[in-house]
């Protein structure tokens, strides 16, 4: 049976916001439109955070990340900068920490060629110093003296993606924002005018001032009966967790197709694998032995670690690498925040902040034409030091 559920339901007075999909986008939007002053109810097709968000290695990589300067960077940067202010508030809302930790990212050459493209980035980025092999070795004793040197990233930290997940859940909740899960949107509902005005869901009808779809992977066939394709595909990362007696790294460590990130639980994530498989969420022998592989060469004692898990992630790729994040002339009432592809967790902050932003009519503070849910896709890839698939 089909219901009608009005915004009404959740508070007398003030605006309502719809937000599918309770990824760390939908998480991080319905978090700033609460600070606004908007009602906010977040669906989910599943549980909590169960898909890229949790699957992530939580590094905040604003320059590591990054091949090019420009809006993307600018976007980066920006996140980065709320971040520790963001989660520390976060953590005073809900009483959940999201570990952040302090400690930059090592993002070493293991090949001239890997060298000279890491040269070729220092001219426009701004907090990266370039270190030679020798001077690698004094921050992280452990790595293998085959590194070439690399850039050293003080100001690229992290998070674990677990705890941001329940840290955003109990900052939310504290609000008094409205968590469904297992509750699918499973089309958005549009007026006479062709305004979003709600989205329905297999048992009701809920309707919003204002439908942010967040709904990672999943969020195109929600656009299409609208006629706005959003042009995105899912991307698998598969990882690996190992325990070590005593901590090897206190930086994060990264080089070309491997990045192992330490975490205060005495884990280390080995990440990430890239591959266009569908959605097909299978952890596979042969690349999980592939980067334990990579993962030794970087730093070889983490070749007798003690296993821990494996797990994989579908990240939410554009064609041209960059997010949906915009309103759309055609369908008034709705916000896109979309297709973070393997910064999400990064942006989130900035993201939910643009959102909140946007939803009320404010001018944003970055321009967003370069992540217009209608533009038309001509660039490459910007990921060039991943292309797809792996
Ligand atoms: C292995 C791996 C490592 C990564 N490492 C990093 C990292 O170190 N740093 C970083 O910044 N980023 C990283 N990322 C990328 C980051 O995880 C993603 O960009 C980010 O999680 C995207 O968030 P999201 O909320 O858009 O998507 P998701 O987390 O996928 O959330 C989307 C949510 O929408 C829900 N949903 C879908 N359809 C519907 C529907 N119809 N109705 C209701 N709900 C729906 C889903 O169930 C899901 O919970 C990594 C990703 C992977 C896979």
């Amino acid at each position: 049976m089909i219901t009608n559920l009005s915004a009404s339901l959740y508070r007398e007075s003030g605006p309502s916001a719809l937000i599918i999909g309770g990824g760390v986008i939908g998480a991080a939007s319905a978090y700033e439109l609460g600070k606004a002053g908007y009602a906010c109810t977040v669906l989910d097709k599943g549980g909590w955070s169960r898909e890229a968000s949790t699957a992530a290695a939580g590094m905040l990589g604003a320059q590591v990340e990054i091949h090019q300067a420009g809006p993307f960077y600018e976007l980066c940067r920006a996140s980065l900068g709320m971040y520790r202010n963001w989660t520390s508030e976060l953590e005073a809302s809900g009483g959940i920490s999201a570990q952040y930790i302090a400690e930059g990212i090592v993002r070493a050459a293991m090949t001239d060629e890997d060298e000279a493209e890491l040269l070729s980035r220092l001219p426009w980025m701004q907090d990266a110093e370039w270190m030679t092999a020798e001077e690698l070795l004094r921050i992280e004793s452990e790595l293998s003296p085959a590194i070439r040197g690399g850039l050293y990233l003080p100001a690229d930290h992290q998070v674990h993606p677990h705890w941001l997940a329940k840290s955003l859940k109990a900052a939310i909740l504290r609000q008094g924002c409205v968590i469904r899960e297992w509750t699918p949107a499973t089309r958005l509902l549009t007026d006479c005018a062709g305004r979003v005005i709600g989205a329905a869901t297999p048992e009701h009808e809920l309707h919003a001032d204002v439908v942010i779809l967040a709904a990672g992977a999943w969020s195109s066939p929600l656009t299409e009966p609208l006629g706005l394709k959003l042009p995105m595909f899912p991307v698998k990362g598969q990882c690996i967790s190992v325990r070590t007696d005593m901590p090897l790294i206190s930086s994060t460590v990264f080089t070309k197709g491997c990045y192992i990130v330490p975490k205060s639980d005495g884990t280390s994530i080995i990440g990430a694998s890239q591959q266009q498989v569908g959605f097909d969420k299978r952890a596979t022998a042969a690349v999980i032995a592939e980067l334990h592989e990579k993962a030794a060469a970087l730093l070889p004692r983490i070749a007798d670690a003690e296993f821990v898990d494996t797990w994989t992630g579908l990240r939410p790729g554009t064609e041209d690498g960059l997010p949906f994040i915009g309103k759309w002339e055609q369908a008034p009432g709705l916000i896109v925040a979309t297709g973070h592809y393997r910064n999400g967790i990064l942006l989130a902050p900035v993201t939910g902040r643009l959102v909140a932003q946007l939803a009320q009519g404010l001018a944003t503070e970055l321009d967003l034409a370069p992540f217009a849910p209608s533009r038309t896709l001509t660039a490459p890839h910007q990921d060039q030091e991943h292309p797809l698939p792996l």
